[in-house]
């Protein structure tokens, strides 16, 4: 057989592919134990809204159709609760496809793509795959978004700036007042985009709402995410709030179906569902403070957290500890491609009972009492 790999990009051989959180099947399996909690890809650990669930069940007979293409109600239903119109919303398999897509959009071979580090990792990974247009600039010593230095960094050749807001996998989070300022300093052509699945989670009274800004800066777009809060994460859908104009561009380069019937159906029930929304952000607030006190009375050192996933560090770096907490049925997230040291890792928080049966095994690994 030809030798297929040989003919594909430099970019394409050269790439070192996402490591996705793992599945609790996987360890099940693997390592024959029936409990197992997963903490590690910042879903929410009760089901979809009970309106969404009947929502799905209603659309079950029509599956021989193709969804709506223009995801209309969807449309209408998101425009309605957020008082805008249903062209200035765009929505993608996952908000990772709509970041794809901006990225396919607006970025030339040679040009630039703006994105801090460490961040979330795909703004790397598809930027590598296409055209290897990705810039990184380091978050500051705070682990924060260092918005003056990734204004520096813009240049004739950007076209577009991540900036994830809380940050995935730090937290931490830039308010309007800074993101203000940095778009200030940045050309109205270059598309900036405040990538915020967790702004359901935000209590921060500071924290740079995509509402307030949109007047002032045109080139600003919101992307979110029905994956988190609304507990979506297995239908993939995903939003962007912007201009009429971004997203008439967006519709060009998307699939006619991208979007598919389940998925609208339960996003648009579940957006209307605003008083669930303040009861999980009340709710998971709750369940944070709870974490972190257990963290940190167990020595571990927490960075402040804005969502529903923290970035802890260990006193020492414990040998196989991503292992041995997985032995004791529990997943959390390591954080080699992340970049954010050895002995770091993210866990989101669970239920009330997942999040002590958490922190019982993270004692136990800590003090070196643990199975393996
Ligand atoms: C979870 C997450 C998303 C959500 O993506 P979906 O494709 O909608 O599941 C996007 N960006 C960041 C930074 C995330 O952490």
């Amino acid at each position: 057989m030809a030798d297929l790999s040989a003919r594909v990009r430099a970019e394409v051989r050269e790439l070192k592919p996402y490591q996705a959180g793992k599945p609790i099947e996987d360890v099940q399996r693997e390592l024959g134990i029936s409990r197992v909690v997963k903490l590690a890809s910042n879903e929410y650990p009760e089901g979809p809204f009970p309106e969404a669930i009947e929502a799905i069940e209603r659309e079950l007979g029509q599956l021989n159709r193709y969804p709506d293409p223009g995801s209309y109600e969807l449309g209408h239903a998101v425009a309605e609760v957020y008082g805008i119109t249903p062209e200035e919303v765009f929505f993608g398999n996952g908000n990772n496809e709509i970041l794809e897509l901006l990225i396919h959009l607006l970025a030339e071979p040679g040009q630039e793509v703006l994105y801090a580090t460490p961040s979330f990792p795909i703004y790397g990974l598809i930027c590598q795959t296409h055209y290897k247009v990705g810039r990184a600039v380091p978050l500051d010593a705070n682990w924060v978004h260092d918005l003056p230095a990734m204004a520096e960094a813009v240049n004739e050749r950007t076209r577009l700036v991540f900036i994830c807001n809380p940050n995935n996998p730090t937290g931490t989070y830039v308010t309007g007042e800074q993101v203000a300022a940095f778009m200030d300093r940045v050309p109205s052509d270059v598309v900036v985009v405040l990538d915020e699945p967790y702004v359901e989670f935000v209590t921060a009274e500071d924290y740079a709402d995509w509402f307030s800004l949109r007047d002032s800066y045109p080139n600003l777009v919101s992307l979110r995410s029905f994956s988190k809060t609304y507990s979506l994460a297995g239908l993939r859908i995903g939003y962007l709030l912007g201009s009429e104009e971004i997203v008439s561009l967006l519709h060009r380069v998307r699939q006619p179906f991208n979007v598919n019937r389940l998925a609208q159906a339960a996003a648009a029930a579940s957006i209307r569902a605003r008083e669930r929304v303040a009861q999980r952000r009340r709710e998971n607030r709750r369940r944070m403070d709870h974490l972190q006190k257990g963290m940190q009375e167990l020595g571990v050192e927490v960075l402040p957290s804005q969502t529903n996933f923290f970035l802890a560090m260990v006193e020492k770096e414990i040998p196989d500890f991503f292992d041995r907490l997985l032995h004791e049925g529990v997943i959390v997230r390591p954080m080699q491609q992340f970049g954010t040291g050895e002995r770091s890792f993210r866990v989101n928080t669970g239920t009330d009972e997942e999040n002590e049966f958490f922190l019982r095994a993270l004692g136990r690994v800590l003090r070196g009492e643990d199975r393996s």
